[in-house]
């Protein structure tokens, strides 16, 4: 039950993956925290069960054990060891492999649906968090004191002493206060789907470059993968409508013969890709985090880790947040303090996508020339890989 008049030490606006954690980490620190939706997070029959293989870095899982829920999502995780890179029509193949990984693995695959659900089931047993959701905002006012959040049903509005804004890449909060950020669109889909294959994936995790966008093969537990196949729009709708026999041979041709004929297996979904920046993610008492402050091209499987890397920000705020006279200067300080990793994330995956997703014969020489550079420089690879497992941005 909620005390009327009570002030929480944070509202969360958005329980996806990057809301949720962060309301878990404040939460286990003592924080009282709201966490707000529009839609129902717990199981149930509306919301659409979400595919997708989410490639979770190494660097990564430290804070998923400290949270309490690596354990449980150990068990469904599927290890990558291996990552393949390869060009379509040209010459040139980069491994990256436990050699330059140290002997760990790079990371794992879990499916977006699994993490989320880990996720809210440990927010929800703590006690100090209260969840608002499904709910529809219609207002969001600052003072020198507090937040206040108001809701189209007309409840009692709520107040915290400061707002994380985990709304997404068209984030709510970050258009009703009208702070200013940089959209583009890629004009490509991401068709996302399971397949079977009769051979094993030796849990490589391959990256196969087309002329209109990647195709992406995630290891999955058993002779599974997870893929993401980018596609012009026209392209991925007429590939939407074709039956699952068509489309798995359609895959199939495209992939190669690496692990044998491909089967779908269960439904497609498909995702427009667009990319999103905010420079000043943060106004007041209320700060932007993970997607609804920089959304990126998901061909190098980052965003996700991109904003847990926020949430361990946050994490190294929690001292200053707590007290009330260093709220505002401590929000202040996450753009100077994470801009690198941001920045040098969103361009290094907006470079791939337009070195890659092109026709031009030039290019293409030029994209298998860099793939044989790499693979002849081993520190190079070495630095790549830390860059993938998300180990270089955490502890250099
Ligand atoms: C095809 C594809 C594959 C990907 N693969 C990977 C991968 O392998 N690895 C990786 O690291 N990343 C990957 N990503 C990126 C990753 O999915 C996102 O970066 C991540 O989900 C962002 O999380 P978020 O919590 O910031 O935002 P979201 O997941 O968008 O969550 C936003 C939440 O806010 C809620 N919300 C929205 N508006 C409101 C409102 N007005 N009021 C209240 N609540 C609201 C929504 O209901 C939702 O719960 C992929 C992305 C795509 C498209």
């Amino acid at each position: 039950m909620v005390e009327i008049n009570m002030i929480y030490d944070c509202v969360v606006i958005g329980g996806g993956l990057i809301g949720s954690l962060s309301a878990l980490v404040l939460a286990q620190d003592g924080f009282r925290v709201a966490l707000v939706d529009k839609n129902l997070l717990a199981k149930n029959d509306k919301m659409p069960v979400d595919r997708r293989g989410i490639a979770v870095a190494r660097g990564s899982q430290a804070l998923l054990e400290k949270v309490g829920v690596w354990s449980t999502l150990k068990q469904v995780a599927s290890p990558i060891k291996t990552i393949c890179v390869s060009n379509a029509n040209y010459h040139g193949t980069v491994q990256y492999g436990q050699q330059e990984s140290d002997g760990f693995e790079m990371g794992h695959i879990i499916e977006g649906y699994q993490l989320r659900e880990s996720f809210y089931q440990a927010v929800n047993n703590q006690e100090n968090v209260d969840c608002f959701m499904p709910r529809t905002l219609s207002a969001l006012q600052q003072t020198e004191e507090e937040v206040t959040l108001s809701f189209q049903s007309g409840e009692p509005p709520l107040k915290a002493r400061f707002c994380l804004a985990a709304d997404g890449k068209n984030s709510w909060v970050r258009n009703h206060l009208g702070i200013k950020s940089r959209s583009w669109d890629y004009h490509q889909v991401a068709l996302v789907f399971i397949v079977q294959h009769p051979l094993s994936h030796h849990n490589i995790a391959f990256e196969h470059f087309l002329p209109r966008g990647p195709l992406a093969l995630l290891p999955m537990s058993g002779n599974r993968s997870s893929v993401v196949w980018t596609e012009t729009p026209e392209a991925a709708k007429r590939m939407l409508s074709l039956d699952d026999k068509t489309f798995s041979e359609e895959v199939s041709h495209l992939f190669g013969e690496a692990l044998g004929p491909l089967t779908i297996d269960g439904p497609r979904s498909s995702y427009p890709l667009s990319g999103q920046m905010t420079l000043k993610p943060f106004q007041g008492r209320c700060l932007l985090i993970g997607d609804s402050a920089h959304a990126i091209h998901p061909v190098a499987g980052q965003g996700f880790n991109l904003g847990l890397r926020d949430v361990y920000w946050l994490e190294s705020q929690l001292e200053s947040l707590k007290n009330p006279s260093k709220i505002i200067s401590t929000l202040a300080c996450f753009p100077r303090e994470r801009s690198l990793d941001i920045l040098g994330m969103t361009g290094a995956t907006h470079g791939l996508v337009k070195l890659f997703s092109n026709n031009s014969g030039t290019m293409g020489r030029f994209r298998s020339l860099g793939l044989g550079l790499t693979n002849a420089f081993p520190f190079l690879k070495k630095k790549l890989t830390r860059h993938a497992m998300g180990l270089k941005e955490i502890r250099s």
